[in-house]
């Protein structure tokens, strides 16, 4: 099952802590592939575990978007953010797990981010631009945060109703 399920807010598991991942393993490296797949088919620029319902310290991200670019697909386990910019950028963020919904979410420009890949060795790279707001975006989904909880509540309320709705359409077939 290559191309996994991508879980809707509101989900429970959407809203957990993940546990970090042991040593690398052929299965941790088929997840972040079936990952890669599941991400690319979307389409979208990351994904973290727990939007395919599995709950740990993994996420995939490729943030290449000129047309005809190579991709980069990069897969991290174990991500920790390990120092930040006091200069922050703003994004329109969306997620694959609030389709069609979109916000202006604050957070640093730059992140030196460290994890383990998939070769089992340790990694550290600082991250800027696109790439930084993703990587932070996909670590807040490992620690059970999305990034409506960045807006204002009213806004937050609104759509999670609009995903509530989109889910009792999916369930009858509708959507
Ligand atoms: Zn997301």
């Amino acid at each position: 099952m290559p191309i996994r399920p991508i879980l809707i807010h509101p989900d429970p598991r959407l809203k957990t802590v993940c546990d970090p991942v042991p040593d690398m393993s052929d299965a941790l490296r088929r997840l972040a592939d079936d990952m890669l797949l599941t991400m690319y088919d979307a389409p979208g620029i990351g994904l973290a575990a727990p939007q395919i319902g599995v709950m740990s310290r993994v996420l995939v991200m490729d943030c290449v978007k000129e047309e005809g670019a190579a991709p980069q697909p990069m897969a991290l386990f174990n991500p920790r953010i390990v120092a930040a910019s006091d200069e922050t950028s703003v994004y329109e963020e969306g997620c694959l797990s609030i389709p069609e919904q979109y916000g202006e979410v604050t957070r640093p420009r730059l992140v030196q981010v460290e994890w383990m890949d998939r070769d089992g060795n340790p990694q550290s790279r600082e991250f800027d631009g696109l790439w930084a707001t993703c990587v932070q975006h996909e670590i807040d989904h490992l620690d059970g945060k999305l990034f409506i909880d960045y807006l204002k509540p009213l806004r937050r309320q609104m759509i999670t109703r609009k995903m509530q709705k989109l889910k009792r359409e999916r369930a009858r077939g509708l959507a």
